[in-house]
């Protein structure tokens, strides 16, 4: 639905053009839950604006449904920006105005409805983000996180099919994160709303996302479905990006581990795997010692997964190994 043709943008700075995106190519399908992630600088904000135009290219095309936007004349610019809300990382609302006045706004701008129209369709919105009880407040009167409401509830007010946002939980406390997250994947599955996000955060991104495109210096360096990217990163910059979420440094091999003897491995579980008795099962069946060194049980959206740093020691490690393979269960293993 949302489809990039070897898009580039270079920005001009003193004279020179300064590359901020290097030619791509990018499909996001209608529906979905889509991310970018990558350090600061890297491009994001770019490559999210040139959805809805607010950088044009300097090559390329994008296609919304098929049209290309960067083709369109002005009146049917407005048109299809119409179709495409936008959430940012510190709300942009209207200081002065009452929520129910921000969130009010883009159907006043867009003209085609009376007043008790736009009346009842903010009380809607508001009932949907649950801030009915706050309309008559201005944003100075809200916390962090109903700001964010208040900015989403104004994003759909022209009912679009899709929903950028921009940082949208960058400036928001851990808890707050985790509710704003909850209602985008909520607005995603209620509406069939295409929700296409940037964050530096790999948390948010496994939380919430379906696939993932990870920016490097202008560059997409890997992309694929999140557990895909996210249990088997391929590129360094996305290791470094899961080893932080993980509340590792970079490198989360540890040499002493070695010294512990036997073969060292690291085990990823995602789906039933993870609950289910596989490592007791395999000690049982082949007299083998697991000790676990390192892990993290989670769940990527809805699915959950496991990660665990462990050795086997035994003289059966080879059967045992052999056995965790034909579970099914990734694992690499780890040298010095
Ligand atoms: P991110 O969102 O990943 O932090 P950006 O898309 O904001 O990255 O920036 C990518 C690169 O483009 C950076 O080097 C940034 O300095 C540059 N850049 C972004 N916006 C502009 C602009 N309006 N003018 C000039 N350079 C810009």
């Amino acid at each position: 639905m949302i489809e990039f043709i070897d898009v580039h943008k270079s920005y001009r700075l003193k004279g020179q053009e300064a590359p901020a995106l290097h030619p791509f190519n990018l499909k996001i399908k209608a529906g979905e839950v889509f991310g970018i992630i990558g350090h600061s600088g890297a491009g994001k904000s770019t490559l999210l604006r040139l959805i809805n135009l607010l950088e044009r290219p300097s090559g390329g095309h994008i296609l919304i449904d098929g049209e290309d936007i960067t083709a369109a004349d002005p009146a049917r610019l407005r048109q299809m920006r119409r179709g495409i809300g936008m959430i940012f990382q510190h709300f942009n609302l209207l200081a002065t105005r009452t929520v129910a006045d921000n969130v009010a706004l883009p159907l006043r701008l867009a003209g085609k409805s009376s007043s008790a129209q736009i009346h009842a369709r903010v009380q809607e919105l508001l009932a949907r983000v649950g801030l009915s009880a706050h309309a008559g407040k201005y944003p100075s009167e809200l916390s962090g996180g109903q700001k964010q409401r208040v900015g989403i509830a104004r994003a759909l007010a022209n009912a679009p099919s899709v929903l950028l946002c921009d940082e949208a939980t960058s400036a928001l406390d851990p808890q707050t994160t985790s509710s704003v997250l909850a209602l985008l994947a909520e607005l995603n599955r209620d509406l069939k709303l295409t929700i296409v996000l940037i964050t530096h955060e790999m948390d948010v991104v496994r939380r919430v996302c379906d696939r993932v495109a990870v920016l490097d210096s202008g560059h997409i360096v890997e992309q694929g479905p999140v557990a895909q990217v996210f249990l088997h990163p391929g590129h360094a910059t996305t290791r470094q990006m899961v080893s932080e979420a993980h509340g590792q440094g970079a490198e989360a091999f540890d040499a002493d581990y070695l010294e512990l003897g036997g073969r060292l491995l690291r085990l990823s579980f995602h789906g039933a795997s993870t609950w289910s008795p596989v490592l007791s099962r395999i000690a049982r069946a082949h007299q083998v010692d697991f000790t676990i060194l390192d892990g993290r049980i989670d769940k990527i959206k809805q699915t959950p997964y496991g990660q665990l740093t462990v050795t086997v020691q035994g003289d059966e490690a080879d059967a045992a190994i052999a056995a965790l393979r034909h579970a099914g269960i990734h694992f690499e293993e780890l040298h010095s």
